[in-house]
């Protein structure tokens, strides 16, 4: 409370908080009224607190996500992707490669770019059939299109499908499609496609918005969690900083942060973070090392002829050491290694 405020607010402050069965402890120091509030935080918010006569500041204890806090699991979860008999776990014993091109182009590329991650050790493919693109006139993705091809790629490769829903009007359809949903980081407060997006049930990769806390980042996987979708994976893929070198800045610490936080896995996007294909290895080599449960990078059959994300996209050597850091690393930290494709 405000130094000096007056026996009716303390009073009327108490009152609030019990009305909604909560409990108030009042301490009287020598300048100020401190309340302690213990009940249901979430109602605590709609109360309207900060708007009252007498009230200074409102500082808040525990984590306003509940579901996807470890403290309402403290075991580390394990989410799987894929069909009865062919399922894939993301989580603390596993490491798990998700790879492939930034968009579908054709099945020519989608195809090559599958055999090309799959040799490289994925069992997810990626690939964009609906891309979010800061300018207009770019390349906007195949839409279904894009989405039959991805499905072709699944029944000759037997990798599995993780592709992006922008919109909510596209998600059924794109769910229909994929193994796993992916939510952009433009997206990552999206609410309407939030809601659609657990209506599918799929599991989701909710990657981190670029202006997101880690905080913002679990609220929305809370978001997704109590609208009935437990099955998200969190992906970290950079955020802004004031550094202009790299396209972002991917945020190491939050790896093993959020892991403590939350018991969601945590997958590393150091391509979308670094934006230059030549520290796209480096990163990835850290992010395991910091404790990723996975990693997603951009693989494509033709770097330099890419329609989108070129410029950050691994073939040739590159693609073949990033193969033998995610082969020889997770076993270093204690993770199995990847199954074989069956
Ligand atoms: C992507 O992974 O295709 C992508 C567009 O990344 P982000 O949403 O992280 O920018
Ligand atoms: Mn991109």
């Amino acid at each position: 409370m405000n130094p000096g405020a007056p026996q009716d607010q303390i009073e009327a402050v108490v009152a609030r908080i019990e009305s909604v069965g909560s409990q108030a402890f009042v301490s009287h120091g020598v300048l100020r009224t401190i309340i302690g509030i213990v009940g249901d935080t979430q109602r605590c918010y709609e109360l309207n607190l900060p708007a009252m006569p007498g009230v200074s500041t409102i500082l808040r204890v525990s984590a306003p996500y509940k579901l996807v806090s470890s403290q309402a699991h403290a075991e580390r979860s394990v989410i799987h992707i894929g069909p009865p008999g062919h399922r894939i776990p993301i989580g603390p014993d596993t490491f798990t490669l998700i790879a492939g091109p930034a968009a579908v182009e054709s099945a020519e590329q989608a195809h090559s770019a599958a055999r090309l991650a799959a040799a490289a050790g994925a069992r997810v493919l990626r690939g964009g059939a609906y891309k979010p693109r800061m300018f207009p006139l770019s390349f906007q993705g195949m839409g279904e299109d894009g989405l039959k091809i991805l499905a072709d790629v699944r029944e000759a490769t037997g990798l599995l499908i993780l592709t992006e829903a922008m919109s909510p009007a596209d998600v059924t359809l794109v769910a229909s499609y994929a193994d796993m949903l992916q939510i952009g980081a433009a997206n990552m407060q999206n609410y309407p496609l939030l809601d659609s997006v657990a209506g599918t049930g799929k599991p989701v990769l909710l990657k981190r918005g670029m202006q997101a806390t880690i905080e913002e980042w679990l609220m929305a996987a809370e978001y997704l969690t109590q609208r009935g979708n437990p099955h998200v994976v969190l992906c970290e893929r950079g955020i802004r900083t004031f550094e202009t070198a790299t396209s972002s800045t991917l945020d190491i610490s939050a790896i093993p942060l959020v892991q403590q936080l939350s018991h969601l896995p945590v997958i590393a996007d150091p391509s979308q973070a670094c934006g230059r294909r030549d520290l796209v290895v480096p990163l990835a080599r850290a992010a395991i090392a910091a404790g990723a449960d996975g990693l997603l990078i951009n693989v494509h059959p033709d770097p330099e002829n890419a329609v989108v994300d070129g410029q950050h996209s691994l073939a040739g050597s590159e693609l073949r050491e990033l193969a033998s850091a995610v082969r020889q690393l997770p076993p270093l930290l204690g993770r199995r290694p990847a199954e074989p494709l069956s």
